[in-house]
Formats: structure tokens, sequence, C-alpha cells
């Protein structure tokens, strides 16, 4: 059929408006002119269309052609994925700057997995079986890390008719299966699925497991469920880049999604040189063979950002698809936020506060919501889990602003970074005051069956110490320290003790960087330990500074640079020695 071509009548930036678009469908994918750009029809009214256009529009104008694809933004799945760089509308960024140099050509149309690569499949299933959607029809080992499995696309059910083992590219047809329509369907090892629609899924699951991150803050006092959603905001320099990369580092997750919505070119271009150099510690390889980076160089413009995040959850959601664990960061959604209020405003829709559109809110919703823990299609029982963890940056640490207040209604977890912890270097500097997860009720009972019947106790005890605490300063501010009773001293030094000898975890300590949870229980025992029996010898009459100057508390100190295997051994060395010294200093005031 000969498509009819539009013709652009306005060009705005990103925003291109055509004429004689009557057989084109909103969100499809059109080429913009003859350089071929590519871009998305946003709106469609009578035969004009006004379309998001994907690359620097600079140079077009009225009358060029536009020509719709008829199909929505979409991205390739497929092996290759995996350790690979892409844009926000996965091209992968090494194969073009090989095709074009550093500077990104116009209207390159490259794909996003490569044709030529031949990939080692291995057959699961047998000719004669039934197969449906999510179905694992065989395995391709990506790398020495990565499992790529299979899957048996969305909408197709039948029978296989023949399958083979050997290398293929990721057009290949390795598998017919004669579908119950009594067509033939080949199946590659590689699909397609369009972005901006949720994958399928059979049922989604309470989050009741916790994502372990082995950083003691996030795991004792705020945690994520496993398919939970968490919220960082990140004024510059307060470490969150180092939480991130800790997360992607610790966090218990198969892989690693991470979209980078850069504003400041160079913020793209440290991701870009900095992931690549994390080591793996579970493989000692480069994390990278466990991770998808999609990276909006500073170069493309804001439209792109828009697209990411969706490029980048479909690309999760496929793996969580395979029954893996997914960590996905966005960094940050206030920059596709802004491109957001940017398409918006060239749009001319009515603007919301702040000059964002109206839908913001709902735009959020939809992305963090494709996050979760789900039973997968298939016949098998498999599940798999996408935690999203979006950075905001709202401007002057302003937690008031729209985009944080709309990501605040949202998300369950937020890790408040305090720029005035970071420069106290007091690292992470997650403020302990202003976080919260509202996982914590449904988690406990892991916690408590998992861990400890103590858990939830230590837990609550050591937020309660930090809110004393900070009543307490402001005492101290008036009045000075010697003002307060001795037991609200004993308080104040059991919550210097939490801040400084638990909370402050080292990213670049090899022992410090990473506390298992029977090691965040064990530390945290002994240090409230202190508090507990201190509070008994106050009151037995015990000098507070034999108390606060017994020699056990440079150990106490020193927990969490004790090596996991020394644990056991050493943390209830470090307990029996507590004990024994406060019962010295009781029994010297008898
Ligand atoms: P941001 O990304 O917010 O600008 P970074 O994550 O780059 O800030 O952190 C700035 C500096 O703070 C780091 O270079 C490092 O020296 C220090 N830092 C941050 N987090 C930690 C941590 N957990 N442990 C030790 N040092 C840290």
């Amino acid at each position: 059929m000969m498509m009819n071509q539009g013709r652009i009548v306005k060009v705005s930036g990103p925003l291109v408006v055509a004429e004689n678009m009557r057989d084109s469908n909103m969100l499809d994918v059109v080429h913009v002119s003859d350089k071929k750009l590519i871009g998305e029809i946003l709106e469609i009214h009578e035969d004009r269309a006004s379309i998001q256009v994907y690359e620097e529009t600079s140079g077009l104008g009225p009358g060029e052609i536009v020509v719709s694809t008829r199909e929505p933004l979409s991205v390739e799945l497929g092996p290759g994925l995996i350790e690979n760089i892409f844009d926000g509308i996965q091209r992968p960024l090494d194969s073009m700057r090989i095709q074009t140099g550093d500077n990104i050509t116009r209207g390159i149309h490259i794909n996003a997995l490569d044709r030529t690569k031949k990939w080692p499949f291995k057959p699961v299933v047998k000719a004669g079986d039934k197969v449906r959607a999510g179905d694992i029809i065989g395995t391709v080992q990506e790398n020495e890390v990565f499992e790529h499995r299979i899957l048996v696309p969305v909408g197709i059910e039948g029978t296989i008719e023949s399958i083979r083992e050997g290398e293929f590219t990721v057009d290949s047809v390795v598998a017919e299966v004669k579908g119950e329509d009594g067509k033939s369907y080949g199946l590659t090892l590689m699909q397609k699925w369009p972005v901006r629609k949720e994958r399928p899924y059979k049922e989604k699951l309470a989050p009741t497991e916790p994502l372990i991150t082995g950083q003691r803050i996030i795991d004792t006092l705020f945690p994520i469920a496993a398919g939970g959603v968490a919220a960082i905001p990140g004024p510059f320099g307060s470490g969150k880049t180092v939480v991130q990369h800790q997360l992607a580092k610790w966090a218990e997750a198969d892989l690693v999604v991470y979209i980078g919505c850069g504003e400041r070119g160079n913020e793209m271009t440290d991701v870009l040189r900095e992931f690549p150099e994390l080591k793996d510690p579970k493989t000692g390889k480069s994390l990278m063979k466990r991770t998808v980076l999609i990276a909006n160089t500073s170069d493309m413009p804001v439209a792109a950002r828009e697209a990411s995040i969706y490029t980048g959850i479909t690309i999760a959601e496929y793996f969580r698809d395979m029954g893996y664990t997914v960590a996905l960061m966005a960094d940050s959604t206030s920059r596709w936020a802004e491109a957001l209020r940017e398409m918006s405003g060239r749009l001319e829709e009515m603007p919301g506060e702040e000059g964002y559109p109206a839908y913001l809110s709902s735009r959020l919703a939809q992305f963090y919501e494709r996050a979760g823990k789900v039973k997968t299609l298939g016949s098998d029982e498999r599940t798999g889990a996408i935690s999203a963890i979006g950075a905001v940056s709202p401007p002057g640490g302003d937690l008031s602003e729209p985009v944080t207040q709309a990501t605040l209604r949202i998300v369950k977890v937020f890790w408040g970074l305090d720029y005035n912890l970071s420069y106290r270097r007091h690292f992470p500097a997650i403020n302990w005051l202003t976080s919260y997860s509202l996982y914590e009720d449904r988690l406990s009972d892991w916690y408590r069956v998992n861990v400890s019947r103590d858990w939830n106790k230590y837990r609550g005890d050591m937020m309660r110490i930090l809110q004393e605490e900070a009543g307490l300063q402001e005492i101290v501010q008036l009045v000075g320290v010697d003002a307060l009773s001795p037991t609200d001293r004993v308080t104040l030094e059991a919550a210097r003790s939490i801040r400084e000898d638990y909370l402050q975890q080292n990213a670049f300590n090899e022992i410090d960087t990473y506390s298992s949870l029977e090691k965040q229980f064990g530390m945290l025992k002994i240090i409230l330990a202190f508090y507990y029996k201190g509070q008994e010898a106050i009151k037995k009459g015990v000098n507070i500074n034999d108390l606060f100057s017994m020699p056990v508390r440079e150990k106490i100190a020193r927990l969490k640079y004790v090596p996991e295997e020394e644990i056991k051994e050493t943390f209830e060395k470090v307990e029996e020695e507590l004990s024994v010294q406060i019962e010295a200093l009781i029994n010297k005031g008898e």
C-alpha cells in the first residue's frame, strides 16, 4: 500500500507539526524529512500530527516529508542487551560511534541488537511439546555470568514442530511452532515490544521480602522490598552516585538496568566512564556483565529522555519475565519530567504547577507501577521482580516542588540524602529523621523469621534513640550538655554510637562496604547492649565518664571492620567484654 506522505508545517524545537497525516495513528513512529529523523506522534487532530522528534531538528523546515512507519516505538529484546549501552530509543552507542564518529549523525538507523553476532542456543523443549507465551524454549549463555532465557513471545501458543541447537544470529529462526490457530510461527532469539505498553504477567504479588543491599541504614532502617519502589533525591555532592553504585553492586538482583537522563553532558560521561569500571563483587568480573545501560547523552534532544525510561523499564520487564530479579535505577526522573514539561509547553497544553503538565503524576505512576514482583507468564511457576529506584533532583533541594511531591505520593521508600551530613562526611548521607519505608510493616515478619525475633524490637529502639537524640540536641544547644540527666546523656552517647559505628558505612573499605543481615543484627545487638546496660549502670550509680570510657567501646566502634567469617566469634567476645566491664564498674561503685 502506498502511504500518504505528510508534510511539515511547523518546527518548534523537538516538536514538529505535519499535515496530511490522516492515515497515521497516535504513538506511531515516523520518519521526518529525507534525513529520516526518528519521531513519535504525540497527538493527532484530523490530518494534523504533532510529533516528538528524538533527534536534533535544526535545519528542518515546512514542506519536508513525514512518513509514518505505522508501528509504535518498540525495543528489541534478546541476547546482546547485556553489557550494552543504548541511547533513549535503544540505539547502541558503541556501534553508532563506530559508524559515525563521536558526534552522532542524524537519521542514523541502526539495529539495537547486532545482526551478525552468533549466540549459542540450547533448547530445553523438543518437537511435540506444547508451549505458550512466556514459556522458556531454550537458553543462551550470554557471557560467563548471565544466562539468557528465550521466551515464547506474547500471543503465540501451540506445539513445537522443530527446534535446533547451535549458533544463531538473533534474527534466525530457531524453532517452529504450529499455532492453535493453524498458523506456523518461526521463533527467533529476539522479539520486539512497544515501550509504552506494560508487558503482561500472570499476577502481581505482594512484596513481602526485602531487597537486601548490604547497606546498613537501608536494610535496617529503611528497607525496600524486592519488587518495591524507592526515591532518592540527589543534591549535588551528597553521595548519590556512590549510593547508586553500592546498590548496583550489592543489591540481591540478578541484573541491573540503569537509565541515565543527565542534564549536563559530563554527568552522563561520568556514568559511562564509571559504570563499566565497577567490579561485580559476586563474580570478580565487570559489573557490566549483568548490566544494561541506557544513556541520554548531551547531544540528544530532550525528547529522547522522555522515551528512555520506557525503553529501560521494558527491558527490565523482559528480564523479569525470564524469572529474574532486576534492580532498575532511573537517574534522574526530574530530568525526564523536564522533558515532559518542555514537550507539553510546545504542544501548548494547559500548564499545571510550575509549568509541568497536569498528567505528570499519572505518567510517573504509570512508570513506577511497572515495577513489582510478579508470577510470570508461562506454564511453569516462575516469579520475577523489578525493584525501581528513581533519583529526583529538586532544584535547590526543595522537596516541595512538583516532581518530588508527585514521586513521594507514589513510591514507598524515601532515602533522603542530606547535604549537611555529607558535608560532615557522614556517609551514606541518608537522613534518618526524614527518610522512611512504608514496607517496614510488611517486611517485619520476614526479618523476624529470617534474621531474628528481636530484629523489629532492636530496629524500633534504634529509631527511637535517634529521635530522642534530635530532641535532646535542641536542649543541649540551649543550656549545654551538663544540664542533661545522666540517663539522657547515655541516650545521647548511644545515639552517637549508632550514627558513627552503625549508620556510617564506608563504601570504599573492603569489609565495611557490605554487611550481611547477620552482621547487621550482631552489631545492632552490641550497640544497643551498651545502651540498655549503660542505663542500668547509671541507675546503680556508675560514673558516666567511666561508662563512656570503657575500653570495649573502641572495639564496638570497630565491629564494622570485622570480616563476615569472623563475626560470630569476635562479636561474642565483644559482647562478653562489654558485660564484664560494665559489671566491674557497677561492682566498683557498690
Ligand atoms: P553526588 O553523586 O551526589 O554528587 P558522589 O556520590 O560522587 O556525590 O559522592 C561525593 C563524594 O562523597 C565521593 O567522592 C566520596 O568521597 C564521598 N562518599 C559518598 N558516599 C560515600 C560512602 N558511602 N562512603 C565513603 N565515601 C563516600
